[in-house]
């Protein structure tokens, strides 16, 4: 019987709270057979305080050669590296760089019992997929800037005709597996860019329209950045899949989860072609780490996305099915109330974590 090895890298902050409430609830999917073998990792910034060290080679290998990593947050305020980097954040771009992590998968979901600031949307309105640039844009030649003379400073925004092609091509893949409720029964792929003012975004939206050809059963749309900022707080239910630029990924996809409820409610997956690295949205959170409170669902939603995408990629039913329990596990949390605090509940991490374990192992 195949096994799959998960590296987990615990991190900083509430990152292990909420990472290992996300193995419990994996676990429990999966029962006494599971074919999982989680094998543990050091990084981070407070292992950079203990060690001298934020990314050991050898959590490095690890990460590399399992099947997937499953990470709970990274980086505390003020922990930088001697030439000024966060201790933190190296772990995530490293990993993002090294592996080719080139797709990162950000679903927005409103879920049944949660409040959103919007007005007038109920469970199901909101339901699409930010399907962020994770490689190159504006992002990719970080440090690759420059400052010239103390005075100008300039940073590239870089658009690879095959870094665009291929983030492209998985949006369509995306909106054919339906990430993200079809709308209205159209499956749609809107591309978001600034191709009016600037080239790199004009060639951007010009490969998009290229592959697009490819995909005749889907609908497509331009969209330009400052207005998609507001069509996802005015009509958020029209999207489906959003393709975009590294930065524009980064910044819309916070504007999206404040939508559904908060960071706390944000997964998050980032793919390459061989590797896949799962974890919530949202950072280490330090003025609340420790105190029990964390919201586990964004972590245990990324665990489920890590399960669907091994489960896919091995033909593998036993993994996608518990990707699937696990989801239906926490809608029904949610509907009954299970709330922690960062949604307007009072439901601590452990109490939300054993009723989410209950509600697998109930549900069919
Ligand atoms: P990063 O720079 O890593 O993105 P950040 O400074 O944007 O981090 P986060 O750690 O993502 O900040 O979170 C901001 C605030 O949101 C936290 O201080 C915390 O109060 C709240 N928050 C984030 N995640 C959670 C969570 N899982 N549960 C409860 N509250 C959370
Ligand atoms: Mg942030």
């Amino acid at each position: 019987m195949k096994h799959y090895t998960i590296a987990v890298v615990h991190g900083d902050g509430i990152g292990p709270e909420v990472c290992r409430a996300a193995v419990r609830v994996v676990e429990a999917a999966l029962g006494t057979a599971s074919p999982l073998v989680f094998r543990e990792y050091d990084a981070g910034a407070q292992h950079y305080l203990e060690t001298g060290e934020s990314f050991p080679e050898a959590s490095f290998e690890g990460c590399r050669e399992a099947d997937a990593i499953l990470h709970g947050a990274g980086g505390l305020p003020g922990v930088v590296h001697p030439d000024g980097t966060e201790a933190g954040l190296d772990f995530t771009l490293r990993l993002r760089f090294e592996l080719d992590l080139f797709a990162n998968i950000r679903p927005i979901r409103l879920y049944d019992g949660v409040r959103s600031p919007l007005r007038d949307v109920k469970a199901g309105d909101i339901d699409y997929v930010i399907l962020r640039e994770n490689s190159e844009g504006l992002y990719a030649a970080r440090g690759g800037g420059a400052l010239l003379r103390g005075e100008v400073a300039i940073d590239p925004l870089v658009q690879t005709r095959h870094g665009v092609e291929r983030i492209v091509r998985k949006a369509f893949e995306l909106a054919r597996q339906s990430e993200g409720a079809p709308r209205d029964g159209v499956r749609r792929v809107t591309c978001c860019d600034k191709a009016n003012v600037l080239r790199s975004y004009a060639f951007f939206r010009s490969i998009f329209d290229r592959v697009a050809k490819d995909y005749p059963d889907i609908e497509t749309e331009h969209a330009l950045i400052d207005a998609m900022a507001m069509h996802l707080v005015m009509r958020p239910s029209h999207y489906n899949v959003i393709v975009t630029e590294n930065m524009f990924g980064d910044i819309l996809s916070d504007l999206a989860a404040a939508t559904v409820g908060g960071m706390g409610m944000a997964p998050s997956a980032e793919v390459g072609a061989h590797n896949g690295f799962f974890q919530a949205a949202h950072g280490s959170a330090p003025d609340i780490a420790g105190k029990g409170i964390a919201n586990p669902y964004g972590t245990v939603l990324s665990a489920a996305s890590m399960l669907d995408w091994l489960g896919h990629g091995h033909s593998d039913e036993r993994l996608t099915d518990a990707a699937r329990r696990i989801r239906a596990a926490v809608e029904t949390c949610i509907r009954d109330g299970l709330l922690s605090a960062d949604i307007g509940g009072s439901a601590g991490t452990e109490r939300i974590t054993a009723a989410l374990c209950e509600a697998v192992a109930g549900v069919s």
